[in-house]
């Protein structure tokens, strides 16, 4: 109806109206402006659009209806992967003209348009390249407007291909006029190209030796390969993949020899959702992010099936797997010629960053890799696999890399100045953030190695250039050893601004959420750094964006021999029994058996505190628990034991073991306003008797209760003690609303059972969507903190 009407007005040039747009968000690359262009034109209305550093600029010129039209248009019905931020709009007087056209980029001023994230090749582009009869049938790097590599290409902004790494492939005739056709789907598609002007596939071995024949088609031959046992590297978007056939047992084996990974877990791409549900349970949720596009990484429940489709290798111990799908052509051409599930792994050893440069990849892999399935469209930047789980309706971000960055986090309040935050140690990603927009880096990883840290600084560097943001605010985190910490403290001319850990987690949730608190904070994680001496990790706060006052806390144990004790759960089981039966353990303690030898001099360690540090962490609780129930003794990666207890523990048990909660008349203080100076300390700080769930926990199994009915008790029991010291927080500080952060509410059904029994007690709860609860969404919480610190006592003039 609006349309029609529309066009008999156009005409009349008295009745004519021109407006000015500014569209903001993810608007270039995604093919905002031919959207913009047919929209114009299909409302009959005259005008030009274009990009610029801010995004996208538009001016429209004719009747008010249709110019109505175009707004509500404009935003309704946006190309799939534009992400619009803010539309806003400025009258103009008309100056007739009869066409609309797109014209050309205009550059300068500070940037602020965004870049899109890597998005898995679209259903348009995957019939393109099964048809026989199209151009680019099996091209290994066809894309459009609304799909291919973006983030991981993008040497430097404004977005366009001289500036990717696609600059090198000049356009064939094809090519160019379906780049220059605002009809065409591939406008302005930066990376578009075809087996005539493209990047080409290659496989070969270590030292660059093709191993197909001439003319034989690259991936058969990988697939080949595959097929009879051997291990090949694989070049996707952000980096490589070691694959192997998933079923072989002597590859899965062979692999993780050569890797050096023991145990940790190996993703396995699928061919499709139904290859996916013959090996794993998938809800409505789960399928919605395995085939989203941004394809991350998903931990799904394991089926017994699965025990015939997997080799034992792929996951050891797990009851879950990581499933992924095809995100690239290659991967589309690699699985339906090898028709059965691969195991996609990281291009690394142990735990070195993930190879993405193509000398290092073949120098690093060699000694692992049998052959290279590459190309030669250069990676930029490197970007690793995303992982999430589904927790009923809801994502969870376990880690957030290709597919989500550089999507930025929207800021509830605009930051008075740039900053910069450095993030944590371990699951490192840092954050730049300017007026509301929070860009969280891709995952960097742990920073522990050299080439970790030139990841961060050279990361950092980008992400400046990329967005245009000269930080003057540098926040960190307290712990002066972390790499990132030492990083911000090195750097010249700059306010820095230190960051408790867990105050940095329940921020990082605030952020997340777009609110500012006051909450009553539970960041419950392995380790970070209190103010007072000890380490932290099981933190009742109360908080807002600037300050927070520790308010409650798991009962501190000794850590007996630090690192170790974290290496080796039985420890902690050690620790926490001896508190739980001071006046001496039970006999026919299995764990205390199995570590007989050493059981003896880690008692007295922490007794004697030789090298046994306080600690709060509910991180080691869960390890206590887990060592009790011979669940594991000994760790191979971060977080193993807890997360096989999760794995273990009954989800039906409805019994739950009862903490002591102590009050302390508040001295282990730890509480900090903004200015670090100590806060109000008369409030009554609880401690959680940790030690009562073990001694529970023992008592079950001795009298004989099953190891899954003990784990789901102890779930339920640690739920509970968060409710309990929830409520009595509720009635000392008056706040409803509770925010969960910190690495061990990945742990689901913990944190299931404990939004559940929050709300049923009458409390608001928070929990994270957009990034991680882990160490991974650090840095966006420093960042909020240090804005809303700078927003209460700005910088002197001048
Ligand atoms: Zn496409
Ligand atoms: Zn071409």
């Amino acid at each position: 109806m609006a349309l029609a009407s529309c066009r008999g007005h156009t005409g009349l040039v008295g009745d004519r109206i021109r407006t000015a747009i500014r569209v903001e968000g993810v608007v270039q690359g995604v093919g905002f402006r031919p959207f913009v262009y047919s929209l114009a034109t299909s409302l009959g209305l005259t005008g030009h659009v274009g990009n610029d550093v801010d995004g996208v600029f538009a001016e429209v010129e004719g009747s008010p209806e249709a110019v109505g039209s175009f707004l509500t248009g404009l935003e309704q019905q946006a190309p799939p992967l534009a992400r619009i931020e803010r539309v806003s709009t400025r009258s103009l007087g008309p100056t007739g003209g009869s066409d609309f056209r797109i014209v050309s980029s205009q550059s300068g001023g500070q940037r602020r348009a965004l870049i899109a994230p890597d998005t898995a090749t679209c259903a348009d582009c995957l019939r393109e390249m099964a048809d026989p009869a199209d151009r680019r049938y099996r091209y290994p790097f066809i894309n459009c407007t609304n799909c291919g590599p973006r983030f991981t290409i993008v040497r430097d902004v404004p977005y366009d291909r001289p500036l990717t790494t696609m600059a090198g492939f000049r356009l064939c005739a094809l090519c160019a006029a379906e780049y220059h056709d605002p009809g065409d789907r591939r406008f302005h598609a930066q990376p578009v190209c075809c087996p005539a002007c493209g990047p080409r596939l290659l496989l070969a071995d270590a030292s660059g030796t093709p191993l197909a024949p001439d003319g034989a088609d690259p991936v058969t031959a990988a697939a080949t390969l595959l097929l009879a046992g051997q291990i090949v590297a694989v070049k996707g978007l952000g980096g490589y993949h070691l694959t192997i056939d998933a079923r072989n047992a002597a590859a899965g084996a062979m692999l993780r020899a050569r890797k050096h990974r023991e145990e940790k877990p190996f993703a396995v791409m699928v061919p499709d959702i139904a290859a996916a549900r013959a090996l794993c349970e998938v809800s409505e949720t789960a399928e919605r992010l395995l085939t989203s596009g941004r394809r991350p990484i998903v931990l799904l429940p394991r089926r017994p099936e699965a025990d015939g489709l997997v080799g034992p290798a792929v996951a050891p111990g797990n009851r879950h797997l990581g499933l992924l799908l095809p995100y690239t052509p290659v991967h589309h051409l690699l699985l339906a010629a090898v028709a059965r599930p691969l195991v996609a792994t990281s291009g690394n050893v142990s735990d070195e960053p993930i190879a993405f440069a193509d000398a290092d990849a073949r120098e690093r892999l060699a000694p692992i890799a049998d052959a290279f399935l590459m190309h030669d469209r250069a990676i930029h930047i490197r970007t690793d696999d995303s992982v999430v789980r589904a927790a009923g309706s809801r994502e969870v971000v376990l880690r957030r890399s290709r597919g989500y960055a550089p999507e930025p986090v929207s800021l509830a309040a605009s930051l008075p100045r740039p900053v910069l935050a450095c993030g944590a140690e371990l699951k490192n990603t840092f954050c730049l953030a300017r007026d509301n927009r929070a860009f969280l880096s891709h995952h960097i990883g742990d920073l522990e190695n050299a080439e970790t840290l030139r990841s961060f600084t050279e990361g950092i560097v980008h992400f400046r250039r990329l967005f245009d943001i000269e930080p003057q605010v540098v926040a960190h985190d307290l712990h002066p050893e972390y790499l990132s910490t030492k990083y911000a403290v090195g750097l010249d001319g700059v306010e820095l601004v230190g960051v408790q850990h867990h105050h940095a987690h329940i921020a990082s949730c605030l952020a997340d959420n777009g609110e500012a608190g006051p909450v009553i904070g539970v960041a419950f994680d392995g380790t970070g750094y209190g103010p007072d001496g000890t380490i932290w990790g099981g933190e009742f706060l109360v908080a807002d964006l600037a300050g927070y006052q520790r308010r409650g806390y798991l009962e501190p144990l000794p850590l007996p021999g630090g690192a170790a004790a974290i290496r080796q759960p039985w420890r902690m089981a050690a620790v926490y029994l001896a508190a739980a039966y001071p006046a001496g353990l039970p006999g026919g303690l299995a764990v205390q058996e199995r570590n007989a030898r050493n059981w003896a001099a880690v008692g007295s360690m922490a007794t004697r505190g030789i090298n046994a540090p306080f600690t709060s962490s509910a991180g080691r609780l869960f390890d206590a628990v887990s060592a009790l129930l011979g669940v594991r003794d000994e760790i191979c990666y971060e977080g193993q034991a807890a997360i096989e207890l999760e794995q273990l523990a009954d989800p039906a048990e409805q019994g739950c073991y009862r903490a002591g909660i102590v009050g302390d008349s508040g001295s282990a203080g730890g509480a900090s306003g903004p200015d670090g100076a100590p806060a109000d300390q008369r409030g009554v700080q609880l401690r959680v008797r940790g030690a009562d769930f073990i001694r529970a926990a023992a008592d079950d199994l001795t009298a004989g209760v099953g190891v899954p009915v003990v784990a789901g008790r102890f779930h339920n029991g640690v739920a509970a003690a968060i409710v309990a010291v929830c409520r009595r927080l509720r009635e000392q500080a008056g706040l409803e609303t509770v925010a969960l952060s910190g690495g061990v509410f990945q742990n689901v059904l913990l944190s299931e059972r404990t939004v559940s029994s929050l709300e049923d007690a009458g409390f608001r709860v928070l929990v994270h969507s957009r990034v991680p609860c882990n160490d991974g969404g650090i840095s966006l919480g420093q960042a909020a903190v240090a804005g809303a610190r700078d927003r209460l006592s700005p910088p002197p003039p001048g």
